[in-house]
C-alpha cells in the first residue's frame, strides 16, 4: 500500500500505526530494533532538503533490518534533464520494496505511486501534505499527555505554505483534538478563517509553531529584524496566554527568534521539539512496517 495523505488512511490504519509506534518508542525499543524487514530495500528520493525526515526514514529502515539507499538528486541524472516519470520508471526497475519521496510539487508522490509497483510514502510534497509528520506529532502528543482526545492545539505561523499544518489539521481532529489555525493574513490561505495568533493561543494545551518558508515566498516579507517575532512569533509573554502547562511543538527546522524565541524553543519543561524528532523514528518504523506488509 501507499501512504500518500492523511485522507488515504483509514481510522484502523492510523490506530495501527500509532499503536506500533508506541511499542517502538517505549523503553527505546527502536534502538534495539529487529529484523522484520530484513533484506528489504527502501529508496529515499529527496528532491528537497531534509534533515529530520530523511535521516529518520533511514534510521527507521536500518532499525527494521532493511537497507535504506539515498539517490543523491544533485549528482543524479535528474540534473541531466531526465524527466520525473523516467526517473520513477528507472528506480522501479530496480525492484525496491518502498520509495520514500519528498518533492517540491504537490502531487508528485501520487504520480510516483502510479508508476511504481512498490509502496510509496509521501515525505512531504510542496505545500500539500506531510502525513508522516502529522503521525509523529500525534505520537509525541500521546506520549506527552497520555491522550490526544480533547487537546486544544494552536498551529501558528506560515499556514499558507505548510504541508505540516495541512496534514495535522486533517489528522488531529480525527483523533479528537481541537485544532486552531492562525497566522499573518498574507501567510494564511483564503479558506482559513482569520484568527490572530493571540486568539489561537488562548487556553491552548499545545502551541505548534511553523517555520516561515522563505523558499516558497514569492515576495520578501520585508520584515525588519525582530519584527516577525514581535508581531506573530512565540515569545514568553505570548505563551503566558496558553494553558498553564502548555507544551510547544515545531516540526523544524527552526528559524530562531523569527517564529520562536530562543527561551521558548529551548525550554526543557515545555518544548517537545526533540521529542518530536525521537517520535519520528518510531513512527516511521511503524509506517514502513505497514506499507511493506504482505
Ligand atoms: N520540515 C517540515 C517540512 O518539510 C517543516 C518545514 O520545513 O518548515 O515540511
Amino acid at each position: 500500500m501507499d501512504l500518500l495523505s492523511i485522507d488515504s488512511l483509514t481510522d484502523g490504519q492510523i490506530t495501527r500505526i500509532l499503536e506500533r509506534a508506541v511499542i517502538w518508542f517505549d523503553e527505546n525499543r527502536a534502538a534495539r530494533g529487529d529484523e522484520t524487514l530484513k533484506g528489504r530495500l527502501v529508496f529515499n528520493l529527496f528532491y528537497e532538503n531534509s534533515t529530520r525526515t530523511a535521516m529518520s526514514f533511514a534510521a527507521a529502515a536500518h532499525r527494521l533490518g532493511a537497507s535504506p539507499v539515498f539517490l543523491p538528486v544533485e549528482q543524479s541524472s535528474i540534473k541531466k534533464g531526465e524527466t520525473f516519470d523516467d526517473t520513477a520508471r528507472t528506480l522501479n526497475a530496480m525492484r525496491p520494496d518502498c520509495i520514500v519521496i519528498r518533492h517540491r510539487e504537490n502531487g508528485a508522490p501520487a504520480r510516483l505511486a502510479e508508476l511504481a509497483e512498490c509502496a510509496v510514502i509521501n515525505a512531504g510534497d510542496g505545500t500539500n501534505e506531510h502525513p508522516t509528520q502529522a503521525l509523529l506529532d500525534a505520537l509525541a502528543l500521546q506520549i506527552r499527555f497520555g491522550r490526544i482526545d480533547g487537546l486544544k492545539v494552536a498551529i501558528c505561523g506560515d499556514i499558507r505554505h505548510s504541508r505540516v499544518a495541512r496534514s495535522n489539521a486533517k489528522l488531529l481532529p480525527r483523533l479528537g483534538a481541537e485544532v486552531r489555525l492562525a497566522g499573518p493574513r498574507s501567510l494564511t490561505p483564503d479558506d482559513v478563517p482569520a484568527l490572530s495568533i493571540d486568539e489561537a493561543i488562548q487556553g491552548a494545551d499545545v502551541v505548534m509553531m511553523l517555520r516561515v518558508q522563505r523558499e516558497r515566498l514569492e515576495e520578501e516579507l520585508g520584515d525588519a529584524p525582530g519584527e516577525y517575532l514581535a508581531r506573530y512569533g512565540l515569545t514568553v509573554d505570548r505563551l503566558a496566554q496558553a494553558a498553564p502547562e502548555a507544551a510547544i511543538m515545531h516540526p523544524g527546522p527552526i528559524n530562531r527568534n523569527v517564529e520562536i524565541a530562543d527561551e521558548v524553543a529551548d525550554d526543557p519543561e515545555r518544548s517537545m521539539i526533540l521529542l518530536q524528532v525521537e517520535a519520528g523514528v518510531a513512527t516511521r518504523m511503524a509506517c514502513l512496517e505497514l506499507v511493506t506488509a504482505v
